[in-house]
């Protein structure tokens, strides 16, 4: 048995993410989660809402909540469809929490101890009206080459010129609006990953097992250009966790807060920590998960993210860990995916195009998405939702093949035998080969998913439920029971036997369906590790229920009506 922690990337707080975010990072994470853990092996598996930053304080200001209470109600409502997604995290945690803050304040007190972490003195813009610094896009004015008149001190909105705060014409803070601004001196923190280049490169040449999009992303960030930059972690902004030297006040840091791709990425720890303290579990029970000195030399430690997250995770939160000069965990394997497009273009959170995780819920149970997203999974390439295809994947995977097999089987076996695996006859020729395809496939589909080759693994398992099909077909058990009736008996109990071993199979990918069918079968859901042994798990007398109809067809005129109405902008 193996122990293996399981990130996935954290969503931002401001809103609810759509199927392509999903289907980046979430959902495949939880497809490994759950099948690690059906092979018996100890799973910690986490994610939670990523809070802070000047995102989330303007998306309270618009609705008029503090941004604390903003954040909690979004975390609720973020955590609610990932359950209706049925995404088996062991805790769903907050960047906000006091775990976090101590982490990240802890770490970059190690930072700075040995010598990572440089102190630069700029000039900002203060508000004396405000009291406080103010970040760049907390700047508006005139435009210099447009004139629109709310250009922000990063960008005209108009024009869509970058700008710098000083650029602007009567500059004003976008906070009070009073126009008392003054240009004063400002220390912040750098994080010299610099330093750290040779090391970081060293470390990412060992990960020859990593996929090329992971691997080339880092190397790209590491050389291109002028090499790997030293980056700010500090802003000047109320909402987030204030700057510490470790437990200690840093001096010429008051009144700042840790920029937010600093401490994002320490919540993966900090989630443990979140979890341990949730269950009322000692922290040595989350140490053990992290730190290779308190038991986690032999956790394998797998992330899953889209590819635009990779740069920090290949390189700036190494880089951090690294730079503590503790043993903590680094991540063992990354899975990075491309993107997901939508319908001839791309899914987008600020034009609101596509299908998002609640409207999709409102529309379909999630087996129905997880089938179809998971299938196409955009691994090696882009892929692209259209309507046409998600219709043609339900209809014909889940409602043809599985369903209609389950249906065909448990309905023919209740008329002709009631509810109860019938008994009689012995397996011939056709059994044993169904069985060697299987045995063969079966071995196929577990080395996809220790792989995580998503989209192979859903097409070895596809692959497994149309031998099923074409075994009944073939075998015809309508046809033998009016002269050999032991051999249809056989033949079902065989079937039987097949819809169980599909619903264990199948489990991580529709964990609905599975324990709908293992609930109609009345049977557990231990691994298939013997296949004869699996496939005789039904005895003969074994009372089911015939399940209610698994999937069912989309219609055109569904499909049409969802086309039209995703056709605009969510609202
Ligand atoms: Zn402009």
């Amino acid at each position: 048995m193996a122990r293996i922690l399981i990130t996935s990337a954290i969503p931002y707080i401001n809103g609810i993410k759509h199927l392509g975010n999903l289907v980046g990072s979430q959902l495949p994470a939880d497809l490994y989660a759950r099948y690690m853990r059906a092979r018996g092996h100890e799973v910690l598996f986490l994610c939670a809402t990523d809070e802070h930053g000047t995102p989330a304080e303007l998306a309270a200001a618009k609705t008029g909540e503090p941004v604390a209470e903003y954040c909690a109600r979004m975390h609720g409502v973020q955590a609610e469809l990932a359950r209706g997604f049925r995404l088996s995290f062991d805790h769903f945690g907050r960047s906000s929490s006091p775990q976090n803050h101590r982490l990240t304040q802890y770490f970059a007190g190690r930072l700075a101890e040995n010598g990572y972490i440089e102190e630069v003195t700029e000039k900002q813009i203060y508000s004396n009206a405000d009291k406080r610094f103010l970040p760049d896009r907390y700047i508006e004015g005139t435009c210099p080459n447009c004139g629109y008149d709310k250009a922000r001190g990063d960008q005209c909105e108009n024009c869509t010129k970058q700008l710098d705060p000083t650029d602007l014409i009567e500059p004003r803070s976008a906070i009070s609006g009073s126009t008392d601004l003054e240009v004063r001196e400002t220390k912040h923190l750098y994080l010299r990953q610099s330093l750290m280049k040779d090391e970081l490169a060293a470390w990412i040449d060992s990960k020859t097992d990593w996929p090329i999009l992971t691997t080339s992303i880092a190397r790209k960030w590491l050389n291109d250009g002028d090499g790997l930059q030293d980056r700010g972690i500090t802003r000047d902004l109320d909402w987030g966790i204030p700057v510490k030297r470790g437990e200690e006040d840093w001096p010429g840091m008051e009144g700042k807060v840790f920029y937010v791709w600093f401490d994002a990425p320490i919540e993966y720890i900090a989630a443990a920590a979140e979890w341990a303290e949730a269950q009322g579990r000692p922290d040595a029970d989350w140490r053990r998960w992290w730190r290779t000195d308190e038991g986690a030399a032999d956790v394998r430690y797998v992330q899953f993210m889209g590819k635009d997250n990779v740069p920090f995770h290949t390189l700036s939160f190494p880089a951090t860990i690294m730079g503590s000069r503790d043993p903590w965990k680094l991540v063992d394997y990354i899975k990075s995916f491309n993107y997901l497009n939508y319908d001839g273009g791309q899914f987008s959170t600020s034009q609101g195009r596509g299908v998002f995780m609640d409207q999709a819920l409102a529309i379909l149970p999630s087996d129905y998405w997880r089938w179809w997203l998971l299938s196409h999974a955009p691994e090696h390439s882009d892929s692209e939702f259209t309507w046409e295809n998600f219709q043609a994947s339900v209809n014909k995977d889940l409602a043809d093949v599985l369903g209609n097999f389950v249906s065909r089987v448990t309905k023919f076996c209740r008329a002709k035998f009631g509810e109860v695996v019938p008994e009689g006859g012995s397996p011939g020729d056709r059994e044993t080969e169904l069985t060697d395809e299987l045995y063969i496939r079966l071995r196929a589909y577990q080395a996809h998913m220790e792989a995580i080759e998503i989209r192979k693994a859903a097409g070895e398992l596809r692959a497994i439920w149309v031998a099923g099909n074409e075994y009944l077909q073939a075998a015809a058990p309508w046809t033998a029971i009016k002269t050999e009736p032991e051999t249809a008996a056989m033949q079902i109990r065989f079937s039987l036997n097949l819809i169980r071993l599909y619903a264990v199979l199948s489990a991580p990918f529709i964990p609905d369906a599975s324990a709908a069918l293992l609930k109609a079968l009345d049977s557990g859901d231990d691994w298939p590790e013997d296949l004869p042994a699996a496939l005789n798990r039904l005895a003969p007398g074994h009372a089911f229920a015939t399940p209610d109809i698994l999937f069912r067809k989309i219609t055109d005129e569904e499909r049409e009506g969802w086309q039209a109405q995703f056709a605009g902008a969510r609202h």
